[in-house]
């Protein structure tokens, strides 16, 4: 049994929706197709919100009422039978419906994330109704009735296991289940989320706990490219990756994969393939436990860091210094991503600098505080086991004229990473591109 998950783009359309569907009905039985919202409708659903916080509900309903005409445009293309377009209506009217009750009630963030939630609910629904008048057996599996977080916010493997299975067992005769992405309850039951691009980690979640043959990733390209193909051209796919080089990908700025997504798969050890809908037969990129190489795989930069530099008088002599500096990054909640020390010294960065003011006020109790704000981490991942000698020396010649604020080294065997300011960001990835592959 496979998982396969179809983001966004692949089911943006109802052409689109037409050919995953063709796709998955001419599969072997009993394959579980995870899909995304279509393409724009979360980010529409996130500005719908935002109007409702605002309380600009007049806002709220121009933008619903502008995705609705788009819903009943799809569906007008996509059904031909008077019980299809029935069965698609009932579907998009209740969420229609239900976003216009929440817009009537107080706003806090449970609405948001009832709302939010619509996207893959109407998704699966149109594709599910497709499937029906195609005459494909295919069977929902509801999202909510079995993918639950922890109060830590992780996934509750055990509880989404026996779900899972019971729900299958209840109807073990379909050519093809269908589920959402994204969308899930949380320790306390309410509605809630995997945060975006989270379909990637439900379909990574399902694969670990059906213990399945492969997860397969479609989207829109054909498998992770060596570099970012949004800011550099020419870039290729690359064939195979070992699951830790995809999990620093994903987490340094690879947008193809969810950054949470490698880890459920990894911990099965489930091969993982990156597929392009679009070019079904492009051999795309597999992640497994693959043996080193000794090969430089991909580049990817991660936004919005900033670089905190900690500096004390005499740091190592003053044991307790760093953990000191780690405990208060921790009673913000703020993980640390990339670190370097001196004698003096520790620069470390974050990405989220909602405590940012709070941290510095309490470094500045024991060290010397600079903050550089808006700085990008520039990744180059490989097999870069130590022993291998000149990858850190290309990877830094490749910036000789680019100023590096921080570099990074020798944390795992998989990774060289490099803090530059963002507007040398597309700079730095181009040369490194030129002179790696
Ligand atoms: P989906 O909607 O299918 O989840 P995403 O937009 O989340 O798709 O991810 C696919 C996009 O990721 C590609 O269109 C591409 O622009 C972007 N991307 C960023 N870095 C890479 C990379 N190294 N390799 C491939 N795609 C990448
Ligand atoms: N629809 C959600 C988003 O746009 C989840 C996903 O596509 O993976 O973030
Ligand atoms: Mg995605």
């Amino acid at each position: 049994m496979k998982v396969l998950k179809f983001g966004g783009t692949s089911v943006g359309s109802a052409e689109r929706i037409k050919h995953v569907a063709d796709l998955i009905s001419k599969r072997g039985a009993g394959d579980i197709v995870v899909l995304s919202a279509m393409s724009g409708t979360t980010n529409t659903l996130v500005e719908i919100a935002d109007y409702l916080y605002k309380k600009n509900v007049p806002g709220a309903q121009e933008t619903l009422n502008a995705l609705e005409v788009k819903y009943n445009d799809v569906r007008a293309r996509l059904f031909s039978t008077a019980e299809a377009i029935s069965a698609a209506d009932v579907a998009l009217d209740r969420s229609f419906s239900y976003i216009r009750k929440l817009m009537a009630s107080e706003f806090t963030v449970d609405e948001e994330k009832e709302i939010l939630a619509q996207g893959e609910l109407m998704s699966t629904a149109l594709m599910q109704c497709y499937l029906m008048e195609q005459g494909v057996h295919s069977v929902m599996l509801p999202a909510l009735e079995y993918m639950r977080t922890e109060a830590n916010g992780a996934p509750d493997m055990r509880y989404i296991s026996s779900r899972l299975q019971r729900l299958i067992e209840m109807e073990d005769k379909a050519d093809v289940y269908i589920t959402q992405g994204y969308i899930c309850r949380n320790a306390y039951g309410e509605v809630d989320n995997l945060r975006r691009g989270g379909s990637d980690y439900t379909a990574s979640i399902i694969g670990a706990v059906m213990e399945a043959d492969e997860i397969q990733i479609w989207t829109d390209i054909d498998g992770m490219h060596n570099n970012d193909p949004r800011y550099v051209d020419g870039t290729a796919p690359v064939s195979a990756l070992h699951f830790e080089e995809a999990a620093e990908l994903a987490y340094f700025g690879a947008k193809i994969l969810h950054p949470s997504c490698v880890l459920p798969a990894k911990l099965h050890n489930i091969p993982v393939r990156l597929l392009n809908t679009m070019q079904p037969n492009a051999p795309g990129t597999v992640i497994y436990n693959m043996p080193p190489d000794g090969t430089i795989k991909a580049v990817a930069a991660k936004d919005n860091v900033t670089a905190i530099k900690i500096k004390s008088g005499r740091m190592l002599l003053a044991y307790g210094f760093l953990h000191k500096v780690f405990e208060t990054f921790e009673k913000y909640k703020t993980s640390i991503d990339m670190i370097a020390t001196s004698e003096v010294g520790v620069t470390v960065t974050i990405d989220d600098e909602t405590h940012l003011a709070d941290i510095i006020d309490e470094l500045k109790t024991f060290s010397t505080v600079t903050v550089d704000h808006d700085m990008v981490i520039i990744c180059v991942v490989g097999d870069l086991e130590w022993h291998n000698c000149g990858f850190e020396s290309q990877a830094v010649a490749a910036l000789h004229d680019i100023p590096v604020r921080m570099i990074s080294y020798g944390g795992s065997n998989y990774n060289i990473s490099m803090v530059v300011r963002s507007c040398d960001k597309v700079a730095a990835l181009k040369r490194l591109s030129e002179a790696l592959f």
